[in-house]
């Protein structure tokens, strides 16, 4: 029984698993195994040649991180994915796979802070070099593809500006020189964003964030437009680097997917009340969300975006003093990092999660003292903007 002709929101409960299979368990079991026991040797050596499907050794694969990998490979359109035990994991794997040494990465100004770091490893290390750029036409892009660029690497939205980067665009130039694309779109989910469906080749998340949705999980996926791609992975870095998932953790991602789609559309929700609110403040400067009708993004982000997404940055005035009174003033609203929680979290970019970057460059990137970033949750929106409303009163 294929049920690859159903909709996104029926894949999210059902694909990749049938109850038949597993003891007529509704739920997918959770297999916490580190290994598979043959039946014999000749099963065993079948098993490692390739020969015969099933369970070697839980780095290899796994019952459970099974399931999510191919509900995720659905998602995002792709033919495979490969699960990881953080979002770096996917991250790092991803960039060795498509480089080697004397190498380039092409990158968007502003990517995650971590992924910052890899590439800064990379460069020291293994003489693996990375370039920023804006992106934003056709000249830019060809202009910045050097003959040993191996792979171009982008984020959309850009955290915390909210920067849009028009994915087809990238594609299409990146194909006509045979370089592959890599998004990262942690910040839409596949709910909002398919970046595979616009051209990309590799699709990869934090799953941490809004694909568990609950705060309790760190992990990470990949999703390839290519079987082979992914097996390719799985067999070489990913085993060998290790940076897999526990099977508990990707029983949590199963749990947590089947209500990405009721939850992605309450936190745009709730983000567009909130919106509604910043927007009457006389205390707020600069306003930052995809779907901001005065946003001059907005056609980009609407051809390529289902909905605006929980996130929002906005900017104060009074710079770092106001910024941080109004996160001290809240109380429903908690100050925290990361992202995608039923909770409602507030975080300051320049002394939190962009502490690292320089100065001179966290202004060019946009990331001044007064910036904060929202990430809306599943409350009640009046609650929030009470919350909000009674803080603000205080600064
Ligand atoms: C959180 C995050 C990561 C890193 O993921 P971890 O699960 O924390 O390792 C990468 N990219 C983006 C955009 C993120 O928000």
């Amino acid at each position: 029984m294929g049920n690859e002709q159903h909709q996104k929101e029926t894949l999210y409960i059902h694909k990749g698993y049938q109850s038949i299979e597993h003891h007529d368990s509704l739920s997918v079991p959770l297999y916490q195994t580190s290994t598979f026991a043959f039946e014999t040797a000749e099963q065993g050596a079948r098993r490692f040649a390739g020969d015969e499907a099933g369970g070697i050794y839980s780095r290899l694969g796994n019952p459970t991180v099974h399931v999510l990998e191919e509900r995720m490979a659905a998602l995002e359109y792709g033919e495979g994915a490969l699960a990881f035990g953080s979002g770096m994991a996917a991250v790092s794997t991803i960039l060795v796979h498509l480089t080697k040494s004397g190498d380039r990465i092409l990158c968007t100004r502003g990517i995650y802070g971590c992924t910052f770091g890899f590439l800064k490893i990379m460069k020291e290390k293994y003489d693996i070099s990375h370039d920023f750029a804006t992106l934003a036409t056709e000249e830019d892009i060809e202009a910045a593809i050097k003959p040993n660029t191996a792979c171009i690497y982008i984020e959309t939205p850009i955290n915390p500006t909210m920067e849009i980067v028009d994915i087809e665009l990238i594609t299409k130039v990146a194909k006509k020189h045979g370089i592959p694309v890599v998004v990262d779109n942690t910040f839409s989910s596949p709910y909002l964003q398919n970046p595979l469906e616009l051209g990309a080749d590799f699709v990869l998340h934090s799953a941490t964030k809004y694909i568990n949705g609950h705060g309790d999980v760190i992990a990470g996926i990949v999703v390839g437009k290519k079987k082979e791609d992914i097996e390719a992975i799985r067999f070489s870095v990913q085993k060998d680097y290790g940076g897999i998932i526990s099977p508990f953790d990707a029983w949590l991602l199963i749990r947590g997917l089947k209500t990405l789609h009721v939850r992605m559309e309450r936190h745009t929700k709730n983000a567009e009340d909130i919106l509604t609110f910043l927007k009457s403040c006389s205390l707020v400067e600069n306003i930052y969300y995809p779907f901001d009708e005065d946003n001059p993004q907005f056609n980009i982000a609407k051809k390529q975006m289902k909905a605006g997404g929980g996130l929002i940055s906005f900017t104060v005035k009074g710079g770092m003093k106001t910024a941080q009174k109004l996160m001290n003033e809240l109380g429903l609203i908690k100050i925290a990092v990361s992202l995608g929680d039923a909770e409602t979290l507030i975080q300051h970019p320049a002394t939190m999660t962009h502490s690292v970057v320089p100065e001179i460059d966290r202004i060019e990137m946009g990331i001044t003292d007064g910036l904060l970033r929202l990430s809306v949750g599943l409350e009640n929106a009046g609650d929030l903007v009470e919350d909000l409303k009674q803080a603000f009163s205080k600064c």
